[in-house]
């Protein structure tokens, strides 16, 4: 897929790491420059240096990381021609789509290619992808991408409408995934592309619940079963580890009093910023806030305010969860023994689409075959 030497050569794409939330690929070119607001960069200096190494700007502005890019680095950073599928989703249909090594999948439309990257790795050399788009300019740069990523030989990108025209495979397909704005009227055409001597998968992602709806008939017409919608939402957990416990009663009277500790602690540590800035602020007079603030302020990657305040824990949590056991059992003849916790956070974000799921199961229903 992409290059696996230990060190960065000419024509290589890389991933230049600036910040958690600035993350850009580059393909190394001679004679030429990176210049962003962490520094100035010439990629002829890349060259050589080992993937994963931290590089210091020429002017010493700042600092990037250099790192080799995988599907998940991919996602992060490719340029957006359209919205696209993130991790949480896309792991959840590689699973639930049963899509592994040796599979062959079918999707539309391409879009921006974050999740035709995903699956490319996952069903490797053994298996295939077909992809399709119906916007030009999209399908040559996606095309452009899997050729310069290594993925030609494992990504066929065919430039059509499936809904009006379908797939270029018949009966070929162990799992088809949709994301269009009108799945219902490509499910016809996707059960056609898929195999019918075993059992096989398809998957439509829609922002909303109408298209779900419109979906699940024609699925239903198409004689797609075991139709399930799901919707793939992160959800952040805090792990612990406490004194052994006896009960669930004894389980939420400790992690009552680690949370007042911990909520004592965050106050005392915003106070603590704020009073350093406010002095900070005193000693060198009113400074441009922005460049305060700013994540990398010299190459020497020495730490900032962002960071302080990154470091003071997240909101307190409700009580009201899950109690996991630790995988060691609690010893109470051992007065050091700790039980490992989780408390999942109550408020969950980040609604991207809905999943619907359905099979086909293989043309003669005594001979189901698990593809
Ligand atoms: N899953 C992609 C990703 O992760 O990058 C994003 C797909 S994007 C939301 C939807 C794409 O479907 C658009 O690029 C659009 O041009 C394409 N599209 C819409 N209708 C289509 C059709 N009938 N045939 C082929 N492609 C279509």
């Amino acid at each position: 897929m992409w290059s696996t030497a230990r060190e960065i050569a000419l024509g290589d794409t890389v991933i230049a790491w600036l910040t958690r939330e600035l993350i850009q690929p580059l393909v190394v070119t001679p004679g030429k420059d990176l210049n962003i607001r962490f520094g100035y960069y010439r990629h002829d200096d890349l060259v050589g240096v080992p993937y994963g190494s931290k590089v210091g700007s020429r002017n010493g502005k700042g600092f990037i990381h250099v790192l080799r890019p995988t599907p998940e680095l991919w996602t992060m950073a490719l340029p957006h021609r359209t919205q696209i599928l993130y991790l949480a989703d896309i792991a959840f249909i590689t699973s639930h789509l049963d899509i592994k090594p040796g599979s062959r999948v079918v999707e539309a439309g391409t879009g921006s290619g974050s999740f035709s990257h995903s699956v490319a790795r996952s069903v490797g050399k053994t298996g295939h992808l077909w992809s399709y788009e119906f916007h030009e300019l999209r399908a040559s740069k996606a095309k452009e991408e899997f050729t310069r990523h290594g993925l030609a030989d494992i990504v066929t990108l065919t430039h059509r409408n499936v809904c009006k025209d379908g797939f270029t495979v018949e009966s070929t397909a162990d799992a088809v995934f949709l994301d269009l704005p009108m799945p219902w009227s490509a499910i016809p055409q996707a059960r056609k592309a898929l195999r019918k001597d075993c059992l096989t998968r398809i998957c439509c992602f829609s922002p909303c619940i109408e298209q779900v709806q419109r979906t699940v008939t024609a699925l239903n017409d198409a004689g797609f079963t075991e139709i399930t919608m799901y919707e793939s939402l992160v959800r952040p957990h805090e792990v612990d580890q406490v004194p052994p416990m006896r009960s669930v009663d004894d389980a939420r009277e400790i992690l009552k009093k680690a949370e007042q500790k911990r909520e004592d602690k965050r106050l005392r540590q915003i106070a603590a910023t704020r009073q350093n800035l406010a002095n900070k602020r005193k000693r060198e007079g009113e400074t441009d806030l922005a460049e305060e603030e700013s994540h990398h302020d010299t190459a020497s990657g020495k730490r900032t305010k962002t960071d302080e305040i990154d470091d003071i824990p997240q909101e307190p949590i409700s009580l009201d969860h899950n109690i996991a056991g630790s995988s060691e059992v609690a010893d109470a003849t051992k007065p050091t023994a700790k039980t490992t916790v989780s408390k999942a956070f109550p408020e969950v974000r980040g609604h991207t689409s809905y999943l619907t799921f359905a099979c086909l199961l293989p043309a003669s229903p005594e001979v189901i075959v698990d593809a």
